[in-house]
């Protein structure tokens, strides 16, 4: 239920779009596939993507002889959910072992909704009664230390932190020592997102994880990146641009309850051979979902 009503308006739009173009163009033909064309790559699904979905309706269509584009609706979707999962290696579900420490790096520029994401998994990982500490690695932001804390003391777990201005990769060396010592499940560490100076950022991150692996030699298990949704193709850019500092794992698409472009996803997915983990639906600390294709383009449609 939460799923469906994050998901309003991208599915009125896409709905509603859809039905337009069926009463639009009754006939199966090249109008009508321009037109789904255009109509999807407004919708922020991306254009590799779109193109990619459209080749193999015309085939389908050509194949089966449908005449009519109320008869491709259903296959249009089918096709997407096709489209999505065609890469099998791309896994939705996070790596997290019970009875280990876990340590997750959260990535992404300031104001995507990364400090929230935090909380929210936080809460998430405490409600499947794991143990979690966060650490605050953004000791560049102002307020970013302060403000971690807020949602730490908000779901009742541990912060680790320095003052602003300290070494990331110290804050993290304190944070690995006690989650292991303390025998925490989970460890949520924050970053600074700056991504002007990708030299920076990537020695940063760099030093975070070399920090992190002398204590847990597989950390960090999941490095997630935030995504804005409603920046659309912006979001796509940033993902780029992260992927050649670091290796996301996984990426958290947030206010997609924001956006009527819910297509991002698609996008996200397709031409970066990242699997989008979750996505954030709202403000509160349950608005979190684990993503699942099938279920998120059927939201869409149905
Ligand atoms: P950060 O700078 O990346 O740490 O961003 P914040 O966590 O401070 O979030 C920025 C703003 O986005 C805040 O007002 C959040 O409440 C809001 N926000 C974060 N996630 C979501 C979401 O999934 N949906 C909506 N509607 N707002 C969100």
């Amino acid at each position: 239920a939460k799923f469906k009503q994050g998901l309003e308006k991208s599915r009125e739009q896409f709905q509603g779009a859809l039905n337009n173009l069926m009463s639009q163009y009754r006939t199966v033909d090249e109008d009508f596939f321009e037109a789904l064309e255009e109509m999807l790559i407004q919708a922020d699904v991306g254009f590799q993507t779109v193109m990619d979905l459209t080749d193999e309706l015309r085939d389908y269509a050509r194949k089966e002889n449908i005449t009519e584009t109320i008869y491709l609706k259903e296959i249009i979707v089918e096709k997407i959910v096709e489209i999505y999962n065609q890469d099998e290696t791309l896994d939705e579900e996070m790596n997290i072992t019970a009875g280990e420490l876990n340590v997750i790096l959260m990535v992404g520029v300031n104001g995507v909704g990364k400090t929230t994401t935090i909380g929210k998994l936080a809460h998430r990982y405490k409600a499947q009664g794991k143990t979690v500490m966060l650490a605050a690695g953004d000791t560049f932001r102002a307020g970013a230390i302060d403000q971690l804390q807020v949602w730490g003391d908000r779901v009742g777990v541990e912060v680790v932190r320095q003052a602003e201005g300290s070494d990331p990769a110290a804050v993290m060396y304190d944070a690995v020592h006690a989650a292991k010592k303390q025998g925490v499940d989970v460890l949520i560490c924050d970053t600074a997102g700056r991504l002007q100076n990708k030299k920076n950022l990537m020695n940063e991150l760099g030093k975070i994880k070399r920090v992190l692996q002398k204590v847990i030699p597989e950390a960090p298990h999941e490095v997630l990146l935030a995504l804005d949704a409603t920046t659309g193709q912006n979001a796509l850019s940033q993902a780029k641009s992260f992927k050649e500092v670091t290796d996301v794992t996984g990426i958290v698409l947030t206010k997609l309850d924001g956006t009527a472009k819910g297509g991002i996803v698609l996008a996200i997915r397709n031409e970066l051979s990242i699997p989008v983990k979750y996505v954030g639906l709202g403000e509160k600390l349950d608005d979190l979902q684990p993503f699942n294709a099938e279920r998120y383009v059927y939201g869409l449609f149905a």
